[in-house]
């Protein structure tokens, strides 16, 4: 079956005919469309593709299966026709789609054809990674293991957490990555206390931990791996609460299979971390799906649905304790939930390294 049939056979248990596709990152799930503009319906019996005339000659290479036509710039043209008679239930993300654009498609649609909230549709189909998908999230992986090994080589203390941050998206470049999958996260000592630290154009001292969180983005598909290292002789509160995150690391890990839900796993890590006496610094979920985007469904966080994770999921497991005023640790690999249980992309130690 092909991605829009699989789509399209999501429909009927919503009560839907048709599903509209707006968002750039479904469309190219659901179309292979790596353009800029663009919209797709696609039902049991309908494939149909807009672009505007930029990208007809592209679509005509990407785009296989759907009717290709083309548009003015706002693409809604075409949908005034090329409906089936009768009411027609039509679908569309009322997570992404604008009022301004609801109301303007709502204009050009016949009054049979309904607009129906359907947010998601697509999104779980994407949860569900093809072994296609999962070659170029592991080819995305590999980047970011032969980047931590260049930093080994390439040192970091004196160096700027900026400098580093941005050497590493240089790096990336350079072993084909088309750019990061998201903002590079370069943290050292008290900095390292925020999770979602920026770099700063200040030197990496001696004798603390520094978080170096980075993906590589490859053919659309994004990695996220993070790795702590020690910059000389820790102070004990620090190499403990690396053992202890490394300890809830690996025991999360070893709970990533089909089956359990992402509260469920998020919670093995917790237990552990809270039994320490630091539940209190571990703020966000534990991990998080990665596909097309670096953040995607399905969540492991005591937040997360109770679905239990399913063959073909990519999820990172990340623990992190986060001292204020002293420093942070976070450990994270990105991971496939397989039939027999899991498959670790991330390939590099997770031992503690000293990096001078
Ligand atoms: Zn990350
Ligand atoms: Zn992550």
């Amino acid at each position: 079956m092909s991605r829009a049939d699989r789509v399209s056979a999501r429909l009927a248990e919503r009560g839907l005919d048709a599903l509209l596709v707006t968002d750039p990152v479904n469309l190219r799930y659901v179309t292979r469309f790596t353009g800029s503009n663009g919209l797709a319906v696609v039902g049991p019996d309908v494939r149909r593709f807009v672009t505007d005339f930029r990208y007809v000659e592209q679509a005509k290479l990407e785009v296989d299966g759907f009717d290709r036509e083309r548009a003015a710039l706002q693409l809604i043209e075409p949908l005034a026709e090329g409906w089936a008679d009768g009411d027609v239930r039509l679908g569309f993300d009322d997570a992404s789609l604008s009022v301004r654009a609801h109301a303007q498609l709502r204009e050009k649609l016949p009054d049979r054809v309904a607009l129906v909230p359907a947010a998601g549709v697509v999104e779980e189909e994407r949860a569900v990674k093809e072994p296609e998908e999962i070659e170029r999230l592991a080819a995305a992986a590999a980047i970011v293991d032969d980047i931590y090994g260049w930093v080994l080589e390439r040192g970091l203390v004196g160096r700027t957490e900026r400098d580093v941050a941005v050497a590493l998206e240089h790096e990336m470049r350079l072993r084909g990555a088309s750019g990061s999958s998201f903002p590079s996260i370069v943290a050292a000592a008290e900095h390292g206390a925020l999770p979602h630290a920026q770099p700063r154009d200040v030197e990496i001292p001696r004798d603390t931990l520094v978080t170096i969180d980075i993906g590589a983005r490859l053919d659309g598909y994004c990695s996220d791996c993070t790795r702590t290292y020690a910059t000389g002789a820790l102070p004990g509160d620090l190499a403990e609460a690396y053992e202890l995150v490394l300890r809830a690391q690996l025991a999360s890990l070893a709970a990533v299979a089909p089956g359990p839900t992402g509260r469920e796993i998020d919670a093995v890590a917790r237990e552990l971390i809270t039994e320490a006496g630091h539940g209190d610094h571990f703020g966000h979920g534990l991990g998080h799906g990665v596909g097309l985007q670096p953040h995607e469904a399905p969540r492991l966080s005591r937040a997360a649905p109770d679905s239990p994770l399913v063959a073909g999921n990519v999820v990172t497991v990340e623990p992190g304790v986060y001292l204020p005023g002293r420093g942070g640790v976070r450990i994270e690999d990105l991971v496939v939930v397989t039939e027999q249980g899991h498959d670790v992309l991330s390939r590099t130690t997770k031992d503690l390294l000293t990096v001078g």
